[in-house]
């Protein structure tokens, strides 16, 4: 028995590309290391593994990110060192203008990352990307991207084993790893047929993590009136197309009611999907600034990041995807309503055959 997990992850990622990134780690010193804004378990978790592998090679290295990371991703140690836009903007301004090696990973536009894409494109820093999302990639030096790798932890973890760095992973940043793959596929629930993520896993696992005491701390952790806001948006949810569309709304003043925090409506747009005839979910979120978060999400070929593209300029995965609509919520209604029928051909017929 051995220990490794099978060699093939050593032809996953092209092999010059990883030479190419253990160059630029050995010669330069301060790096930055990026992910999207609202970072999800995915973003915050491939940052805060590659920092800690980063800091065992001796490197001078900070993650910076557009905003905070939510409540529930605060137990991953890493996080906590993190300089966010929001609250310290001059530093993560000078952070990024200072080093010369940058990171992003797991994004694949310059929007994704807020007031940082000015900072990002001005600094002379070489560029790595890694990232699994659909569309065309962001302009950089060296770019690691696979789509059908489910989460950018995972192809993370496939990179430092190729790299021969999988060693480097302690207890923390394996769990930092497996967070980012967990809260990626739906806690393998979709997305997660390939047998080599059970190989990362149990490579984590021999790292000491606690995969049930991972999953109970991303996801046990709502409040009541999390619950409550929740119950009542998914009561008033409506149902178009035949019963094929979900189409859920909450705007800031029903925020305001339900005493909304970041987080809250983490998974509410999945829930409609547990009904089997529909195929497609929509949630809109009026966030403050007129601005209107839209989250998408289907079942089987109908493209998300299709319409979230689009629609809103947005983009994500096939099965999830997401944007923003500029202008309240009324307006972002309208607009949606008004578009919808132009994807209906794009759904499976239902059953029965009739459209009423
Ligand atoms: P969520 O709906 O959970 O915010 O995002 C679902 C997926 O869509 C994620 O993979 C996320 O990266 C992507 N996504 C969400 N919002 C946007 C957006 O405004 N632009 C792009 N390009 N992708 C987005
Ligand atoms: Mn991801």
């Amino acid at each position: 028995m051995t220990n490794r997990p099978r060699s093939r992850f050593n032809t996953v990622i092209d092999p010059e590309a990883v030479e190419e990134v253990k160059k630029l780690v050995l010669v330069k010193r301060k790096v930055v290391i990026t992910c999207h804004v609202s970072p999800d378990g995915d973003a915050l978790g491939s940052s805060t593994a590659l920092c800690g592998v980063l800091k065992s090679l001796g490197k001078d290295v900070k993650i910076v990110t557009a905003d905070c990371a939510p409540k529930s991703l605060l137990f991953l140690p890493g996080v906590r060192d993190i300089v966010s836009h929001t609250r310290e903007p001059e530093r993560a301004r000078k952070l990024i203008e200072e080093c010369d090696l940058i990171f992003c990973l797991d994004f694949n536009d310059m929007k994704r990352v807020d007031r940082l894409g000015e900072f990002i494109e001005g600094s002379q820093a070489a560029r790595v990307v890694i990232d699994h999302h659909l569309g065309d990639a962001l302009p950089c030096d060296v770019l690691i991207s696979r789509p059908e790798v489910s989460s950018t932890s995972a192809l993370l973890y496939i990179f430092l084993y190729q790299a021969g760095w999988a060693s480097r992973l302690t207890r923390a940043t394996a769990a930092d790893l497996y967070t980012g793959m967990m809260t990626d596929t739906g806690n393998f629930s979709y997305n997660s047929n390939d047998p080599d993520l059970y190989v990362i896993i149990a490579d984590l696992l021999r790292k000491g993590i606690d995969k049930d005491n991972l999953y109970k701390l991303v996801h046990n952790n709502a409040s009541e009136s999390a619950l409550r806001l929740n119950g009542y948006a998914q009561y008033r949810a409506n149902y178009l197309l035949g019963g094929r569309l979900a189409l859920i709304t909450l705007s800031g003043q029903e925020l305001k009611e339900f005493d909304y925090n970041k987080g809250d409506t983490e998974g509410l747009v999945n829930m409609p999907l547990t009904i089997p005839e529909v195929q497609w979910s929509i949630f809109m979120r009026e966030d403050p600034g007129e601005v209107v978060k839209v989250s998408m999400r289907s079942k089987g070929d109908f493209p998300v990041n299709l319409v979230c593209q689009e629609l809103l300029g947005g983009g994500g995965h096939i099965n999830a995807a997401g944007g923003e609509f500029r202008g309240s919520l009324p307006q972002a209604l309208d607009f949606i309503l008004e578009s919808v029928s132009r994807y209906e051909h794009l759904l499976t017929p239902r059953q029965g055959g009739s459209s009423h």
